[in-house]
């Protein structure tokens, strides 16, 4: 498969194994793994093998891998809510600084909302 890896991306290393990172679910098109410093237990990152710094830049076949992924890991998370006044979760996308985005290669977060009374924590 033809991946554009960039030499000095830390995404592109975990992809390629040369920085240690806590694996989740690996496909072709994308790669997910634990956020170094997670805003809420479970906090992870999804992030396609193809290196693009912002959403615009990624071939659809990569981008279509995402959300059905993403689906995956709610339900692993057991982030499956029979009613939003029940536990949650965001999905995260940044792009730009301005938009609040460090790490230029394209990730989605996928940050569960417990329930800080009935929900796991
Ligand atoms: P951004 O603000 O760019 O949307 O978020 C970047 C995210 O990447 C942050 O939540 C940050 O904790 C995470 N991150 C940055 N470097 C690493 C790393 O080396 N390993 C892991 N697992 N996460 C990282
Ligand atoms: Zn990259």
């Amino acid at each position: 498969m033809s991946i554009a890896h960039e030499a000095s991306c830390i995404f592109c290393k975990i992809i390629k194994g040369e920085i240690p990172s806590f694996k989740l679910l690996e496909t072709k098109y994308s790669y997910s793994f634990l956020d170094i410093q997670p805003t809420s237990k479970g906090h992870l990152l999804v992030i396609p093998k193809y290196h693009g710094a912002m959403l615009h830049n990624i071939p659809d076949e990569y981008l279509a891998d995402i959300l059905p992924v993403t689906k995956k890991l709610v339900k692993a998370l057991g982030l499956e809510v029979t009613t939003p006044d029940e536990d949650g979760y965001n999905v995260l996308q940044n792009n730009g600084r301005i938009a609040h985005q460090v790490v230029d290669h394209v990730h989605f977060h996928l940050i569960p909302k417990r329930d800080p009374e009935t929900g796991l924590v």
